[in-house]
């Protein structure tokens, strides 16, 4: 084996991986690169879409699946694709093997469907590196400490990505999807600019607002061993760099994302809040927001994706609102006065629904209902996001 200053860790997201041909394709990339003299480990999605078809499965099955069988039915789509991909890489000439979450030493907690990683111990794959072999791993997934499988969370190969880099001491993790990187809007509403350098605090402020290139967590990850991660596109091109950042002073504006499917709860009283809260904790489902007025009446965002069950945790509860979100997301913005009636405006013109405002230094963010989300995230990109 070569020194671990030689192993990369290169993740395929599932669009890379849709069908054969594909999977073909990115078997040649990796041999080229192991050819070339590198340490190579590969984390790899599920094929397209199906992740949501198993989901769409489970929910024709069961109106609501337990979460350890869901993990059990998810894990199979990462499974799928590491068998094909180390096929396609020894039909190259090449020696690979694939790996499941668990065979490869990652270790969770016991949340099914977003469980966190509380341990690698990558043992097998450095094995299996010393050997000369390319190693393919199911991204998505690992064992909890009951030795159950789990699941890392909607978008969690990235994450799978980002930890091994960081178990294997690898130079850098390279995570390709069908894009050449991180820009400052979602390109199917505007044309937004590239983004060439991101700090993990901005990318995580993305990512947590909606944002696809890069899941959250998997940034989290990163930011807290220091892992550079570069997001390319499978078809080469541009890409992004996300890392350690120059420190950077003063206000800046930096892109514009969005959320859809969110989830506001209305309560009437402090006791109804805290109640509401208490049983959503219990089922892991992460609250975006949470306001509380003076006349103890409030309202709690939550993400369904983090928690499927979130309904079974509120029964009976009538104030349900589906929401999305924009964020305008930067440096010291969030407060500036001129920003924020110039966004109120922008809103009103847009005849966006408002249903609360979250202002913050690190971001602007409006909840609203109804069909407005590609619209205000046009004018506020318009409006507000200039050029790096
Ligand atoms: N296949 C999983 C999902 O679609 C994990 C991933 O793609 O990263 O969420
Ligand atoms: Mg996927």
């Amino acid at each position: 084996m070569l020194p671990h200053e030689h192993t990369v860790v290169m993740k395929f997201g599932g669009s890379s991986l849709a069908d054969t041909d594909k999977i073909r394709k990115v078997a040649r990339l990796v041999a080229a690169r192991h050819v070339a003299g590198e340490n190579i480990v590969v984390v790899v999605s599920a094929q397209g879409k199906t992740t949501d078809g198993l989901m769409k499965m489970a929910h024709e099955v069961s109106p609501n699946p337990s979460k350890r069988e869901l993990d059990m039915l998810l894990t199979v789509g990462e499974r799928s694709s590491m068998a094909l991909l180390s096929m396609a890489i020894a039909d190259l000439g090449h020696q690979a093997i694939s790996l499941t979450g668990s065979q490869c030493g990652i270790i969770t907690n016991d949340n099914h469907f977003n469980a966190r990683i509380i341990d690698v111990k990558p043992v097998r794959i450095l094995d299996e590196l010393d050997k000369g072999h390319i190693v393919i791993v199911a991204g998505f997934q690992g064992m909890s400490y009951k030795k159950e499988i789990t699941t890392l969370g909607r978008g969690g190969s990235d994450t799978t990505a980002v930890a091994l880099a960081a178990a294997l001491d690898a130079r850098w993790c390279e995570i390709y999807s069908d894009v050449d990187g991180v820009y400052t809007a979602d390109p199917r509403i505007v044309d937004p600019f590239h983004l060439v350098e991101l700090s993990y605090d901005e990318m995580m402020e993305m990512a947590y607002r909606g944002a696809k290139v890069l899941n959250f967590h998997a940034v989290e990850f990163a930011r807290r061993r220091q892992i550079t991660v570069y997001a390319r596109a499978t078809d080469g091109g541009r890409e992004t760099m996300v890392r350690r950042p120059a420190l950077e002073l003063g206000r800046a504006v930096l892109a514009v994302a969005g959320a859809d499917r969110l989830v506001g709860l209305v309560t009437t009283d402090l006791a109804q809040t805290a109640e509401l809260l208490a049983k959503l904790s219990a089922h892991h489902a992460e609250i975006q927001y949470l306001l509380s007025r003076p006349d103890g009446s409030g309202v709690l965002v939550l993400n369904p994706v983090t928690a499927p069950d979130w309904r079974a945790a509120v029964p009976g509860h009538d104030r349900v609102e589906p929401l999305f979100s924009v964020s305008v997301i930067g440096r010291s913005i969030g407060f500036e006065n001129a920003m924020f009636n110039e966004a109120l405006r922008l809103a009103a013109d847009c005849a966006a629904e408002v249903f609360c405002v979250e202002a913050n230094p690190s971001h602007l963010t409006f909840y609203c209902r109804g069909e407005t989300g590609a619209a205000l995230t046009a004018a506020f990109h318009r409006a507000f996001v200039t050029p790096r």
